[in-house]
């Protein structure tokens, strides 16, 4: 199959959260299975100079004078497009905000111009004589895709991925016009929201399929609770909407090969483990001490994360023989809070403001604990990562993390499936309460192994979750050839 991928960030070319190593991970395992895919994502400046050597392989006038850039996914052979519409793309900053965190004013047109370069490679008129069958967009920034090849004869089956609901490309309605979009997209059924203008509805109304990142989230984002409003539309598409849990990239996170860590180990060479934690210690400041459980975090500082409950149970957390390390940047009342708490606490806690890839890793590897106590999440990676790194996860248990994390009962560690502990609701009593619980455990040295050996054996690879996708785009495609010239094979 010919299976168009069109992302907004791409890792390592360009990376703000998740969706970039979904954008690398999914697309290289479906070619390892035999597919011809391609990414296709906005050509800015850091992605053009870490996309190898670019060719010109399209240039577009209409509209918004660009070309389209081919280019390879580093150390693979997976073909990349760069949208290169200099007006748009070229500046320094963010994919998404200003240096500074500003949202760029402009972002509407940036994306809607994006997606529209999308739609004329999926109908395959910018002479590139590559036919797409399936394309495949995720979250907002693409939400136009599906919505723009709607109106069209024939298409390629189109599936959109909800990576998280809550980022929705909400602009006022004076927008639309500006982006001069096709008036019949403007209703309740097509792209307004509430009297707004949601990029996020394009991909949930007009796809085929849809996806998110965990069955769990699949679920959640059906509820008032999770649903920003959308759920009555999710529920409606319940049965075209498939949870599927993400894969991770192990050969970016195997603490076996990992370039960014003090020392490289395995599951049954855990030696070196050790050495990451007293490098982890002595980069935060802390008291090198092998024997207290060391605690991390590594994310985005945004309320989801849940930041602040840490901040609020800091007083139990403190009462336990535990050392925290912090990881992370946004929002800046929660930095600032953080820092100060770092700086009350200094034997303690220690907290780095900044996004450090290296770090990240270092992180992973030097903890015992890994704590992600998001009041929602729609897969989450890290949790996947530090089972890898024999760094147990404590979690809210949400979304994604439910279906990655095996909560640890009498049950579960008889069996050896446990690799960590749930608490609910996310509020800073059971966090600190699920903390002590790891704590205990850490401190029984026989019980903490059988934990951190089921975590680093169990397996989430692309290859299982890219299988699941593969069988989404056989359905996709036989619904097609069944109804030849369908404007859309979906009846809504
Ligand atoms: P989200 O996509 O909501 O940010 P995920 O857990 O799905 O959350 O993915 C986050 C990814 O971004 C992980 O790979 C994580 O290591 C990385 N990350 C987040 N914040 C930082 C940071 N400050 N420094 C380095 N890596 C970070």
């Amino acid at each position: 199959m010919n299976i168009l991928f069109a992302s907004s960030e791409v890792f390592p070319l360009i990376k703000t959260g998740g969706l970039a190593d979904v954008s690398a991970g999914l697309p290289l395992a479906l070619q390892k299975s035999g597919q011809d895919v391609r990414i296709v994502m906005p050509g800015y400046p850091q992605a053009l100079a870490r996309g190898g050597r670019l060719q010109t392989v399209a240039e577009f006038e209409q509209d918004f004078p660009g070309r389209l850039l081919q280019g390879r996914l580093p150390g693979s052979r997976l073909p990349v497009w760069f949208v290169d519409i200099p007006e748009y793309f070229q500046r320094a900053g963010g994919p998404y905000a200003t240096a500074g965190g500003l949202d760029w004013p402009d972002n509407a047109e940036r994306f809607a111009a994006f997606s529209r370069v999308v739609c004329r490679l999926a109908q395959n008129r910018l002479g590139l004589d590559w036919p797409v069958d399936i394309v495949h967009a995720n979250d907002w920034q693409t939400g136009l895709v599906p919505a723009l090849l709607s109106r069209e004869k024939t298409r390629p089956a189109s599936v959109f991925t909800i990576h998280n609901l809550a980022y929705q490309g909400l602009f006022p309605w004076e927008t639309f016009n500006r982006l001069k979009l096709p008036q019949e997209l403007w209703s309740v059924d097509g792209l307004e929201f509430h009297g707004r203008l949601s990029l996020l509805k394009g991909g949930l109304v007009f796809a085929d399929q849809l996806t998110t990142v965990s069955p769990s989230y699949a679920k959640e984002i059906q509820t008032p609770q999770f649903g920003y409003g959308l759920e009555g539309l999710l529920r409606h598409r319940a049965k075209d909407l498939h949870g599927i849990l993400n894969g991770v990239d192990y050969r970016q996170w195997n603490p076996a090969r990992d370039p960014h860590l003090a020392a490289n180990y395995s599951r049954t060479r855990p030696q070196g483990k050790r050495t990451n934690k007293q490098a982890l210690q002595q980069c935060f400041g802390l008291p090198q001490n092998a024997h207290i459980a060391l605690v991390g975090m590594v994310g985005r500082m945004v309320e989801q994360k849940g930041f602040d409950l840490v901040l609020h149970a800091l007083p139990w957390l403190l009462q336990q023989p535990l050392q925290l390390v912090i990881l992370g940047s946004g929002d800046k009342r929660l930095e600032s809070e953080l820092l100060a708490a770092g700086r009350r606490h200094p034997e303690r806690i220690g907290v780095k403001i900044g996004y450090d890839e290296a770090l990240a890793h270092l992180l992973e590897a030097g903890a015992d604990i890994f704590l992600m106590p998001s009041r929602f999440e729609p897969c989450g990676l890290n949790q996947i990562y530090s089972q890898r790194y024999g760094t147990v996860p404590v979690v809210h248990r949400t979304g994604g993390l439910i279906d990655s994390v095996v909560d640890t009962t009498p049950e579960t560690l008889a069996a050896g499936t446990a690799t960590g502990f749930h608490f609910s609701p996310a509020e800073p009593e059971p966090l600190a309460q699920a903390m002590a619980r790891a704590v205990e455990y850490y401190q029984q040295p026989e019980y903490w192994h059988r934990l951190v050996d089921a975590g680093m054996r169990a397996d989430f690879s692309w290859q299982r979750s890219a299988a699941q996708y593969l069988a989404l785009y056989e359905t996709l495609r036989e619904t097609a050839a069944k109804q030849p010239g369908q404007p859309n094979p979906q009846k809504r």
